[in-house]
């Protein structure tokens, strides 16, 4: 194991055990959001498989979207991956289609401010 490392480990969809290795600083993260917990010194396990994690951010926010508060069954990362963002509880969010496809990999303070620019 490389130093700074984690081993993580979880399930797939389909009930497949993984794992994987993953930066020491993802690893706080995904423990104290409670979607990981720690195995021992080298191994955290992940709580959600992917299907679940979504389901668990959609249920978490009423399958609302967070961008406009229409109805919403995509998951959002509100910093992007594209941007160093991590797939965490508090990093994602519930959001429709069209905010989704808007979104794309901008960041949000630019994405705001563009949702709530004042009508002329
Ligand atoms: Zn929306």
């Amino acid at each position: 194991m490389r130093s700074g490392m984690v081993r993580m480990r979880g399930k797939s969809d389909k009930g497949r055990r993984w794992q994987q290795e993953i930066e020491l600083e993802l690893a706080r993260l995904l423990v104290q959001e409670h979607a990981a917990v720690i195995v021992n010194r080298h191994t955290i396990r992940r709580l959600f498989t992917n299907r679940e994690f979504k389901h668990f951010i959609l249920e978490r926010d009423h399958y609302t979207c967070h961008f406009c508060g229409g109805y919403g069954d995509t998951i959002d990362h509100l910093l992007p991956r594209a941007k160093g963002g991590h797939t965490t509880p508090l990093n994602c969010v519930c959001a429709c289609n069209a905010c989704n496809q808007s979104k794309a990999d901008r960041d949000l303070e630019d994405f705001m401010s563009s949702v709530v620019a004042p009508h002329k």
